[in-house]
């Protein structure tokens, strides 16, 4: 057991002899303001090590670059006198393993050292200062300004140049960070204060961003709303086909823009007179308010629709033609508000249900007749479908639907419900905004000999 004890103190101790030596910054961890500024005390160094982070001649290099800094670099200001003075800026940085947490935290570290040191030239009642803290072991660092460099050095510029010191500073290569930032500092002093958009490039990119997050809502919106039109539209045209198998298919919307007939509030003052058949298309009127286009082979149309249809056409269509069943419009008059197709043959068909039973072949080619006038509607009614809403149908979908081997529901069709924009994944990527940019990235400790001091 002593044996063993002996063997770890001397182990121990072996450590802190070497590192002492060899990495004294490791052996001395964490530095109080008070002990950095005792250690610190020749305030014409401007480099700040007093662990010995970095080695004399990097230290000697990034002094070398500070002092080119200060002297290069100025301030245009007022002086208190009303002239025009150039003050060159002063610079300091401090970098240390450590910080003690009772002390405070970077940001107060480098104010309190950055008003104690008194950094920076005041001749013209501003201060030209600027101090970088760096704690290595606790991965983050603050660049402390005075007022009268902050025109130059705002507050995104310096976001930016810590972003590119932390890939040296990730790396460990601290005198190269700190290269780094006095290369970034001196070229912003060159540039001067930033252009107005790049002032405001931070407001128009979130601006930027709101509005495609606003606008790809309303689209989701927008698309959504019109899937669920589509699916009402094939839901109604798979509701019409089983009406059609039962002989009780009513045209009750406008095959051209498949908006809904409105009731005529004048129809039932009509039928008190008498003066209307009654198979039922009369009661209607388009959405439009205008009695609707009747032709003659019986289908209706909203009248604005039919007026737009024959005056401007549709590729693939014939005007002079109904639309649906192909029968010649041109030579016929205006047509009255007769009974459509439909109807009267319902009708007929009802009577004589009512009259005999004995017609049923009769029946059947009269069902197979409506089925297939019915089918030619339906075909019309699905391209219509497809000229407003070809987002969610295709002309093969409608080549199709349109066969007679096609029995099932449109408005369950894989196809068309693949195009449901709620299926489609939406995987929105969120990206992380940076944060508050004064920390190295969230990386562990690389280790090191402890100590408690
Ligand atoms: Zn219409
Ligand atoms: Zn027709």
């Amino acid at each position: 057991m002593m044996i063993l004890k002996t063997i770890v103190t001397n182990s121990i101790l072996t450590c802190f002899i070497f590192l002492d030596k060899a990495v004294p910054s490791l052996c001395k961890m964490s530095w109080s303001i008070q002990s950095i500024v005792d250690t610190c005390s020749d305030r014409t160094n401007r480099v700040c090590d007093p662990g010995g982070i970095l080695s004399e001649q990097d230290e000697a290099r990034v002094r070398e670059r500070l002092n080119y800094l200060e002297d290069t670099c100025t301030v245009n200001c007022e002086s208190n006198d009303g002239g025009d003075v150039v003050p060159n800026v002063q610079a300091a940085i401090v970098i240390v393993s450590m910080i003690e947490p009772i002390d405070g935290t970077v940001e107060s570290y480098a104010t309190t050292l950055h008003n104690r040191w008194g950094v920076g030239n005041v001749s013209c009642g501003k201060s030209t200062g600027i101090l970088l803290f760096v704690s290595t072991l606790d991965r983050s660092m603050y660049i402390s300004t005075s007022d009268g460099v902050q025109p130059i050095l705002t507050n995104s510029r310096l976001e930016s140049i810590m972003d590119e010191m932390k890939r040296f500073l990730k790396e460990e290569e601290y005198a190269e960070g700190l290269l780094e930032y006095i290369s970034s500092v001196n070229d912003y002093f060159k540039k001067g204060p930033p252009s107005f958009a790049e002032n405001y490039i931070g407001y128009v990119m979130i601006g930027g961003v709101l509005l495609f997050v606003y606008v790809s809502a309303y689209i989701e919106k927008l698309r959504r709303r019109e899937y669920a039109m589509v699916h009402s539209q094939l839901s109604k045209l798979d509701r019409e086909k089983a009406l059609v198998l039962m002989g009780r298919y009513k045209c009750t919307s406008c095959p051209i823009c498949l908006e809904d007939f409105k009731l005529d509030p004048n129809a039932v003052s009509k039928n008190d007179e008498g003066t209307v058949t009654g198979n039922g298309i009369e009661k209607y009127i388009g959405s439009d308010g205008k009695p609707l286009q009747v032709l003659k082979c019986g289908h209706a149309f909203r009248a604005t629709c039919w007026n737009d249809w024959i005056s401007k056409g549709s590729a693939g269509f014939d005007v002079r033609k109904c639309p649906i069943c192909k029968q010649d419009i041109s030579a016929s008059p205006p047509p009255p508000p007769t009974p459509t197709r439909h109807s009267s043959e319902i009708q007929s068909l009802v009577r004589r249900n009512a009259n005999t039973t004995s017609e049923a072949p009769d029946q059947n080619d009269n069902a197979v007749q409506r089925r297939n006038q019915y089918d030619a509607e339906r075909r019309f009614r699905l391209t219509r479908l497809m000229a407003r809403y070809p987002r969610y149908i295709s002309r093969t979908q409608v080549e199709r639907w349109s066969s007679s081997s096609y029995d099932n529901d449109l408005a369950r069709d894989e196809d068309f419900m693949r195009t449901n924009p709620a299926r489609s994944d939406t995987t929105g990527g969120s990206r992380s905004a940076g944060g508050g940019s004064t920390s190295f990235g969230g990386g562990s400790s690389s280790g090191g000999c402890g100590s408690s001091w």
